[in-house]
């Protein structure tokens, strides 16, 4: 659900679910790293190095919230080394280059308390090493060598297709990319200089003729060599062979909106719809995973954790809306990166075309925890508004959740046909 006026989008039950996020995250800490001290008053804290404890470590654009929270700029592997100029409230302010700043949550960076440091890293502190381009049977793989754990951020690129990784602490000293033919989709790979101590490495991507060619990718550290993962397209035109994760919004204690005239919970009825999407995903030959299949409460970080390892072709989630405003109707769809985009855009299109209900919109950026993964495509299906008098007819009928449930497994479909 969204609880909104426009400006303020509220997922009351998101919100728990990232309080719970926060609470829950393993920590991998390196031997080198002692734990912080007390530090005495004249002592100066700042700044210091520090190392990402979690490899689900949130880097921030900036020190600002909402109700999912910051804006996130990349979910960085454990180990990255930080170099942290200050502290506001609950996060972190790290300085990735000169003119590059970021915010980390605290529970997730253990301070090296050993020594102060320069606010600025010296430019020849870290140099990049040799590249390999290269395939096995299922990816493609970047291998970057690098000196140490450094930050990074990435993104995906569309008309050209290509993903984007910003190496930040390091300067170019890399002389040797080595490119072997068992790379299939990855066309070629370059870098640029782009400042000090932050170096742009581009990597072209070749598609299929039809459908998308982002089919998501993981970034990794083995030891100190940053590992980019692309996975290639499957091969086909349909959902036959795709293995697809469907997930039923909330679910136990996090019941999610009511319904302001039948008192119908949200948990109930998005698990319902997960159910008839995964018969009609069967149907279509695809191999479906339900995230949950009862009643449960699934903390967000172990969901996600076992998403990248079962690594499905897409993740649907399924929400029904609800605003502080009676008035606001229709069904969205909401995306974070650029190349999963076409998946919530289809979605969102068969909806519109399908079911007597009105278009509150396709959104980018969006802060979910689902779809920050970009391991594998994802999208976040709001289904219509249990606080709307309208719409909640609408979702209490098992007739229009059917139909509903038809409406996106096509708009799944036609992605696959896309030209
Ligand atoms: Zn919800």
């Amino acid at each position: 659900m969204l609880r909104l006026d426009m400006r303020f989008l509220s997922i009351f039950c998101w919100l728990m679910t990232s309080a719970a996020l926060a609470q829950t995250v393993p920590t991998v800490v390196p031997d080198t790293i002692a734990p912080a001290p007390i530090l005495a008053d004249t002592v100066p804290r700042f700044p210091r190095l520090g190392r990402t404890t979690s490899s689900l470590t949130n880097l921030y654009y900036g020190a600002g919230t909402d109700r999912l929270g910051g804006a996130k700029r990349e979910t960085l592997d454990s180990g990255v080394v930080l170099r942290v100029t200050g502290q506001q409230n609950n996060l972190y302010r790290v300085q990735l280059a000169p003119n590059q700043t970021a915010y980390v949550p605290t529970e997730q960076v253990r301070i090296d308390s050993a020594s102060l440091v320069a606010a600025q890293p010296a430019s020849t502190t870290y140099l990049t090493g040799n590249w390999t381009v290269s395939g096995d049977s299922l990816f493609d793989y970047v291998a970057i060598r690098l000196p140490d754990r450094l930050p990074y951020q990435t993104r995906q690129e569309v008309d050209p297709n290509r993903l984007i990784l910003d190496l930040f602490g390091a300067d170019v000293n890399t002389n040797w990319i080595t490119q072997l033919r068992s790379a299939q989709m990855i066309e070629r790979v370059w870098f640029e200089a782009e400042g000090d101590g932050h170096i742009r490495v581009i990597v072209a991507l070749k598609g299929p003729k039809r459908g998308p060619v982002h089919w998501g990718y993981s970034v990794y550290y083995q030891k100190n060599t940053l590992m980019v993962r692309v996975r290639r397209p499957p091969a086909g035109r349909s959902l036959r062979g795709l293995v697809i994760a469907v997930d039923a919004g909330h679910g136990g204690s996090n019941t999610g909106a009511r319904g302001s005239q039948s008192g119908q919970l949200e948990k109930d009825l998005t698990l319902d719809v997960a159910r008839r999407l995964a018969t009609y995903l069967t149907r279509a030959g695809a191999q479906v995973v339900l995230v949950r299949d009862a009643d449960t409460n699934l903390v967000p970080s172990v969901r996600i954790r076992a998403m990248r390892k079962q690594l499905p072709h897409l993740l649907v989630s399924i929400h029904f809306n609800s605003s502080g405003n009676v008035g606001v109707q229709g069904v969205s769809t909401y995306y974070k990166h650029l190349g999963f985009r076409p998946w919530s855009q289809l979605v969102l299109d068969e909806m519109l075309r399908r079911l007597p209900v009105r278009e509150f919109g396709n959104v980018g950026h969006f802060n979910f925890f689902f779809n920050s993964p970009t391991d594998y495509p994802n999208l976040l299906v709001e289904g219509p508004f249990l606080s709307n008098r309208t719409d909640e007819a609408l979702i209490t009928d098992p007739a229009f959740r059917q139909k509903l449930a038809q409406a996106i497994g096509k708009g799944l479909r036609r992605v696959r046909r896309l030209k």
